[in-house]
């Protein structure tokens, strides 16, 4: 039976070390801010956007919506993250997704000051996971690394098989994974055999998007499985990884919910600290 990767816990312990570290930044006059730029009215986005407030907010970052209606057009959309490059006292801006259908996604993501891109999806940011410079990068593929190291696995030297090479997760979460040296193979929906590859892996990091895909006979016994995916199902979320099966065979497994998709808050707090700390080297 698997140890069971508790992201919950490693969410509170980064939590606080952002806290300290905001703390320290507010007594040195710098308060910490992230803006967040909605367009449209889903209530269920409207409802995460602000308990994500809550949670900025307890770890002492400030919080700001800007909520706009559906219909705004792109060339407003693009004003307003001008308008919050230019502000000061913001130090992350965060344009959620998707975005309606009349705006480029593109666009928007270029106009975000690469310094204040705390969701890491500018072409510079992207740039830098390559080339290993510092720079903003995505909470999540951030998440499954950090998930891993903060439980002690051992990523020199191993062979990680990540599922699903999507701009969001699977293809950062390639160079971020590098840097620590594991070998890695990288499968999506043109693997043919997707089991014969998993079976050889130490870590198998699925982020696809299918519940309940990766079965038991697809893992190496003992071996460590990072579950990234998130599948809304009939009474909540689930994971790309048939759990309840697969934690008889694996290693060390994370659960979905409270796993991998616990540290992506808490990542993004991270994010707009290094932010306020690239911007003060301009
Ligand atoms: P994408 O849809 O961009 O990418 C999915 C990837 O899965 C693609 O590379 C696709 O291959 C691959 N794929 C699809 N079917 C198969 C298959 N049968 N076998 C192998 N690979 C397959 O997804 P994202 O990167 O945006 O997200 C991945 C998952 O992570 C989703 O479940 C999403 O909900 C979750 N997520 C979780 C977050 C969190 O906070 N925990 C945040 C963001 C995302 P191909 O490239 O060939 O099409």
């Amino acid at each position: 039976m698997a140890k069971l990767i508790d992201g919950k816990a490693i969410a509170a312990e980064i939590r606080e070390e952002v806290k300290a570290e905001a703390m320290a930044l507010r007594e040195k006059g710098i308060v910490p801010k992230l803006a967040v730029i909605l367009v449209g009215d889903d209530p269920a986005s409207v409802v995460y956007a602000n308990s994500k407030k809550k949670a900025a907010e307890k770890v002492g970052i400030d919080f700001e919506l800007f909520n706009m209606a559906g219909t705004t057009p792109e060339a407003e959309v693009i004003a307003l993250i001008e308008k919050l490059n230019n502000d000061k006292s913001v130090h992350g801006i965060m344009v959620e997704l998707p975005l309606p259908d009349h705006i480029s996604k593109e666009k928007v993501m270029e106009a975000v000051n690469p310094l204040k891109d705390v969701d890491g999806v500018h072409p510079v940011n992207r740039g830098y996971i390559l080339s290993g410079q510092e720079g903003l990068f995505p909470a999540t593929p951030q998440s499954c690394v950090e998930i891993m190291l903060r439980s002690g696995v051992e990523l020199k030297g191993k062979h990680a098989v990540i599922v699903g090479r999507g701009e969001t997760v699977g293809k950062p979460l390639v160079f971020l994974l590098l840097k620590h040296n594991p070998t890695i193979t990288i499968c999506h929906s043109r693997t043919p055999d997707l089991g014969y590859h998993t079976r050889q892996a130490d870590i198998v990091i699925a982020a696809v998007g299918k519940a309940n895909m990766i079965k038991a006979d697809m893992i190496k016994p003992g071996a460590v499985v990072v579950d990234a995916g998130i599948n809304e199902v009939e009474g909540g979320i689930t994971g790309d990884v048939d759990f309840e099966a697969v934690k008889e065979v694996a290693g060390a497994i994370t659960p979905v919910p409270g796993g991998v998709g616990s540290l992506t808050t808490a990542i993004l707090f991270k994010n707009v600290l290094l932010g306020v700390k690239l911007q003060q080297q301009q």
